[in-house]
């Protein structure tokens, strides 16, 4: 199957004619303080993404010591609005609170207002690298519509579809299967009007008013789209595919730290000096009941070790409503992000213009992103639905490479210049490269650091379709 589906899946951001198709701080109480890509191209022209000529980050290293610099600027809009939560609440916010304001307030928040993607933007993420992922993906969505017997309608749902390419590369990618577009309903969920609008350019969908009413036809496959701000607003009762692609990092994480007074939360208070800084709850907050119960899918020997961690009760809801829609609709979700296969400790960072920077500096002017707790992901499904079966992780070198990417990248390097070639490899490197690349020669030494180990994928399906590939 996976072959067939290789051979047949189409190209586009590349030499489409061409190729055969695809393969061809002091404390002030009762708190205590602490210390503290390329551009897609436009069309489905024989372009290939050019090289970038700066350097882009991407948000997996993120253990990396950020930038201590503060610099004095009068306070933002955001910075004004957290101040005056923490000042009219009587007392700091919680970490999440915190993030989940810097990165989503409606008026000021990080994603709200801007494209945020690229060379010119913050970070870089897969689908922006290479056509090759969202291509990638589309083989694996395929797959499981095979598995869940060729629905005549399913409902495709991305979750944070940033700038749109993935879900642009997957469609260009399968237009070759028509009864598998044709049974295509797209429901993207997001949160920004700014990515709402570069999504429904990058779909190609014609209607330029259609953006105000949340629905359009995409030209790429004739298929419908429909936006919503989240997933309970995605109609159910029809077989459904969720996509998340770097979503989950993106929630908003509590922080919690072992003393001897038990398991205090971090939160976000304002200093004296009027800056933010955090500080330790006194006694443990409500949200401890989420920490407690992550504890209890812990080992034993993770158990004791633990001085700090850090959990998404956000993350974990999504995930049983993600789980009970395919539980009893059918179908399946993906989930790809950077994260760990056990329990976070503390894993919150920020990004701005490609550079790690202090997390309280200048809120809503950088990314915040914390690593992905898989288990959590893993026991959150399985003790929402009876009915789902939930696979791997596996890392995203092992996922692409036993998909068939090297297949997809060989036959592309058929039929382009020189130029395109190296951008090809380059962007095949730095999604499988890492030191795990599996069955290509190896890159030479000019690899930039590779997305292959650092990214898992994990899958969550109905059981009566079996296990979903490529975790067989
Ligand atoms: N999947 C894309 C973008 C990842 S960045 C890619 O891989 O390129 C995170 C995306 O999730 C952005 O589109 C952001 O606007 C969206 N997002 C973040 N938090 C959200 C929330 N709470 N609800 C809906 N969308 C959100």
């Amino acid at each position: 199957m996976l072959r067939k589906l290789l051979t047949q899946t189409s190209s586009r951001r590349l030499l489409s004619s061409a190729v055969p198709p695809l393969f061809s701080k002091p404390s002030i109480s009762p708190f205590s303080s602490l210390s503290s890509s390329p551009e897609p191209p436009s069309s489905e022209s024989n372009t290939v993404e050019q090289p970038g000529t700066a350097i882009s980050v991407h948000r997996s290293a993120l253990y990396n010591p950020p930038d201590h610099s503060h610099e004095s600027t009068p306070d933002s809009e955001l910075v004004k609005h957290l101040k005056s939560v923490i000042k009219f609440r009587g007392g700091p916010i919680s970490v999440a609170e915190y993030m989940e304001e810097v990165l989503t307030n409606p008026k000021a928040g990080f994603y709200m207002n801007r494209d945020v993607f690229g060379a010119q933007g913050d970070f870089i993420t897969s689908p922006e690298v290479s056509q090759m992922f969202g291509e990638m993906i589309g083989v694996w969505t395929v797959c499981l519509w095979e598995q869940m017997g060729r629905p005549e309608r399913v409902n495709l749902v991305e979750l944070g579809p940033g700038r749109g390419t993935l879900m642009a590369d997957l469609l260009r990618g399968t237009s070759k299967f028509r009864n598998f577009t044709e049974s295509l309903h797209i429901h993207l969920v997001e949160c920004s009007p700014a990515l709402q609008k570069l999504q429904h350019q990058n779909l190609n969908c014609t209607d330029d008013e259609s953006i105000s009413e949340k629905k359009a036809i995409s030209s790429l496959a004739g298929t419908p789209v429909h936006w919503h701000a989240t997933l309970e607003e995605v109609p159910s009762g029809v077989p459904t595919i969720i996509i998340a692609h770097e979503f989950y990092d993106a929630l908003p994480v509590h922080q919690f730290q072992k003393t001897s007074r038990g398991w205090c939360e971090k939160m976000v208070d304002v200093g004296e000096d009027s800056k933010f800084r955090f500080v330790l709850s006194p006694q443990p907050t409500p949200a401890a009941l989420y920490l407690m119960k992550r504890c209890t899918w812990a080992t034993p020997e993770e158990r004791e070790k633990l001085e700090h961690v850090e959990i998404s009760p956000k993350s974990m809801d999504l995930t049983q409503e993600m789980a009970k829609r395919i539980g009893s609709d059918g179908g399946g979700a993906l989930i790809i992000d950077y994260g760990m296969n056990a329990i976070i400790s503390d894993s919150l960072q920020a990004i701005r213009k490609h550079k790690f920077v202090n997390i309280l500096d200048d809120p809503g002017s950088a990314d915040l992103s914390a690593y992905v707790d898989f288990p959590s992901i893993k026991h959150s499904a399985e003790e929402a639905s009876e009915n789902v079966s939930v696979h791997g992780p596996m890392t995203q070198s092992q996922f692409l490479g036993s998909l068939g990417i090297n297949f997809r990248v060989d036959a592309l390097l058929q039929n382009c210049n020189d130029e395109q070639a190296e951008s090809l490899r380059a962007g095949y490197w730095q999604l499988v490269g890492d030191g795990e690349a599996p069955f290509w020669e190896g890159p030479d030494e000019q690899t930039p650091i590779g997305m292959g180990t650092r990214y898992l994928a994990t899958a969550i399906v109905n059981k009566n379709q079996g296990i979903p590939a490529p975790f067989q």
